[in-house]
């Protein structure tokens, strides 16, 4: 099946990149139902999709990912309330998520547990940048993808054991001091075990460099309040990690520990 894979990769690498952003775009789709109905606690998969002023139940038509968004003009075709762009921007964004994942990780197992994380990722980020809340429901299914990834790479299984129980540790004492939330607690224990120890660690660091020179250029010029919303930042800080992280980790102990 893998060699399967590979040789209709090598030979068409373009219509894979095609059909990952395509994908990822659909799911992306997904995920604004996600975002929008998850801090209401509606249901995701029974209420038919709507206009979020007037109610009116939306054709197919009027739910092609991106292109809707442009025909309408942005704008319902029953009221004439304006759309938000986030819809087309996190559309977007999960297509070309799922597209790098595929040019850095290539065809394999892995490469569909990542873009299931990153888009996870996103829905995250965008709830807690809205609501200050990090959603349980997607951190168990991060939890869940982890799990699976563990049967995967069952040879670092110290790496994955030592990962949940020292985040969920370090955010212990992190939360007792006020300086984390609780979910950020929940998340941080899920990425431990899809990431493993080194990996999760590296994804927190990088999150939290990035957390702080974003949040602390925006209380300068923005007048924002001190408040610091860590989804995001975590969510950009893992992504990283997930692609990269490896490779980052392999040249940092090679230049720092290898003379
Ligand atoms: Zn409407």
């Amino acid at each position: 099946m893998k060699e399967y894979v590979d040789i209709i990769a090598s030979e068409t690498p373009a219509l894979f990149y095609v059909f990952a952003l395509l994908f990822g775009i659909a799911v992306g789709s997904f995920l604004n139902v996600c975002i929008f109905r998850i801090p209401k606690k509606e249901s995701i998969v029974v209420v038919p999709s709507h206009c979020m002023s007037c109610g009116k139940k939306l054709k197919w038509w009027e739910l092609v990912p991106v292109f809707s968004y442009i025909f309408l003009r942005g704008k319902c075709s029953g009221c004439k309330a304006k759309i938000s762009p986030q819809y087309c921007i996190v559309e977007l964004s999960n297509g070309l998520l799922w597209a790098l994942v595929y040019f850095v990780k290539g065809a394999q197992v892995d490469t569909i547990l990542i873009q299931l994380l990153v888009s996870a990722l996103l829905v995250i980020g965008v709830i807690d940048a809205r609501t200050g809340e990090i959603p349980f429901p997607i951190v168990i299914f991060i939890g869940v993808l982890g799990a699976i990834r563990a049967i995967f790479h069952h040879e670092a299984w110290l790496d994955l054991l030592l990962g949940p129980v020292v985040m969920f540790v370090l955010f212990t004492v992190l939360v007792f001091f006020n300086a984390m939330g609780g979910g950020d607690l929940k998340l941080c224990t899920a990425m431990g075990l899809f990431l493993g120890l080194k990996l999760c660690f590296l994804g927190l660091i990088i999150g939290c460099i990035i957390g702080s020179i974003i949040h602390v250029s925006l209380m300068i010029f923005k007048k924002a309040g001190r408040e610091l919303k860590f989804g995001p930042y975590l969510g950009i800080g893992f992504t990283v990690s997930a692609l990269w992280g490896a490779d980052m980790w392999a040249w940092y102990m090679d230049k720092f520990f290898n003379f």
